[in-house]
């Protein structure tokens, strides 16, 4: 390798053997699939990088942990190990489990809409997380720095808030009209790009000056943490744990996929620094939602398998690992001439589509083309990220189009060797070598909601 990327701080114990297809079995596979890459077997992908979200590897310490699961109904044993880990990790009083994060969401964001018309405001929601705001009975407003929709342009933090239109859109609505903050560390929709501390705290004074409550939506802020340290100036000695403790020293609760940073294939966290009636409304409304308060929807071993992640997540060798699997890839495609998201984000490269295959028109897919011929190319899945996923007009029934057309390659955890990597930015070079042959899709069944997940396309 060229350049350095840190080592495997890990050596393999136990394998998973995956097999290889050829182009024609893949040619076949995919039209049965509906050439939509949700409908593949993943016994028939070679690489797959449709997520990150559960799909990492856990240690020998989280699987002997998983052994002393209690699973006691009430007041397991493994409940009170998590919230000894969570509430040392993040100072805060209380800690709920939930079976994962969008359980999260849906328990406690209810708490903050009382009345109509309000909305509440992120560096730019996950999509869960926009769903739970608006099954709230609330408006989603994202509000990301100019840079995130720059794909060209170096930014150390391009997941940032822009502040100067957060005041703007506090001033138009009005402070009683927004629900909450919601800072999402990393920001994933913005292609897992980091948040600054700068602006972390930028956004919390001005929260505090208009007495509105901050959400972390903290799925990667051990990767958030990470980039402080390496790019934000004053950080470079402070340790993991520091830096996120100092993340959600800005936050009144905090929410968590562990399925990304808690390195855990399911599971979900609600933690509250201090608003006892918070904690109450979320311990009434989880048990019909999730489950009772000290599980949450995690069985005994899954809370046990978390409160290990959660330490080891903070090792720095660990993040030096992560985060230089996507900036090799992304160096690689880049090195190539492939136009992607630069820099690369903590967990997946995007790829931007609208330049790779500028003949395809929105509404023919071009990020659903190149992930289709990815797929064929090399047995790798990726996922579209544009105006497919985006949808319809509720009104017009027009296809929207989306800001930026982006195939995404996610990287799981501790799952795939440097090598690996290097064959799926093979794959995506042969690809872009034949770019002007790709085609369109075209709907061949469209599914009226979420449509990306279930519907069947066939080439123009
Ligand atoms: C994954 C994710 C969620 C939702 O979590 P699930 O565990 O998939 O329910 C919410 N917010 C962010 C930023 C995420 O990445």
């Amino acid at each position: 390798m060229k350049q350095d990327y840190a080592h495997e701080p890990y050596r393999i114990k136990m394998v998973e053997p995956i097999r290889t297809t050829d182009k024609n079995q893949r040619r076949k596979l995919l039209r049965d699939a509906g050439y939509n890459v949700f409908g593949l077997r993943s016994e028939d992908v070679y690489i797959d990088l449709l997520t990150d979200s559960g799909t990492g590897a856990m240690s020998q310490e989280q699987w002997a942990a998983m052994m002393r699961g209690d699973e006691a109904y009430a007041g397991s044993r493994s409940y009170y190990r998590l919230v000894d880990v969570v509430k040392d990790l993040t100072n805060y009083a209380y800690v709920i489990p939930t079976h994962q994060g969008r359980g999260a969401e849906q328990v406690a964001l209810p708490y903050f809409v009382d009345h109509s018309g309000m909305c509440f405001i992120s560096n730019t929601h996950f999509d869960t997380t926009r769903a739970h705001v608006e099954i709230a009975g609330a408006e989603a407003l994202d509000c990301a720095t100019g840079a995130a929709y720059d794909t060209e342009t170096y930014h150390p933090f391009k997941g940032n808030v822009n502040t100067d239109r957060l005041q703007q859109l506090i001033q138009e609505r009005g402070a009683e009209q927004i629900a909450g903050i919601i800072l999402t560390l990393t920001n994933n929709s913005a292609g897992g790009q980091p948040v600054s501390l700068e602006n972390i705290r930028s956004v919390h004074d001005i929260a505090r000056s208009h007495g509105i409550p901050i959400i972390v939506d903290g799925a990667r802020i051990a990767e958030n943490a990470y980039f402080i340290k390496q790019r934000e100036k004053g950080y470079a000695s402070w340790s993991i744990r520091e830096l996120v403790q100092e993340q959600l020293r800005y936050g009144d609760l905090f929410l968590m996929s562990a399925k990304k940073d808690g390195l855990v294939n399911i599971g979900g966290l609600i933690a509250i620094r201090e608003d006892e009636a918070l904690f109450r409304h979320c311990r009434t409304s989880i048990v019909p939602l999730e489950g009772f308060p000290t599980y949450g929807g995690m069985s005994g071993r899954d809370m046990e398998a978390t409160a290990v992640g959660l330490q080891e997540v903070l090792d720095e060798a660990y993040l030096a690992h992560r985060i230089d699997q996507a900036r090799f890839l992304g160096d690689l495609l880049r090195e190539a001439g492939i136009p992607i998201q630069w820099p690369t984000g903590g967990h997946a490269v995007f790829v931007d589509c609208a330049r790779f295959a500028p003949h395809i028109p929105y509404y023919r897919f071009p990020a659903q083309s190149v992930t289709n011929a990815l797929y064929i190319e090399s047995g790798v899945r990726g996922v579209e990220i544009g105006s497919l996923l985006l949808g319809r007009d509720p009104r017009t029934q027009k296809n929207l189009q989306s800001p930026l057309e982006l195939m995404r390659l996610t990287i799981p955890r501790r799952t795939y060797s440097y090598h690996q990597l290097r064959l799926v930015a093979e794959g995506v070079k042969a690809v872009y070598r034949q770019r002007e042959k790709l085609k369109g899709y075209v709907f061949e069944y469209e599914p009226p909601v979420l449509r990306h997940f279930t519907a069947r396309l066939k080439p123009e």
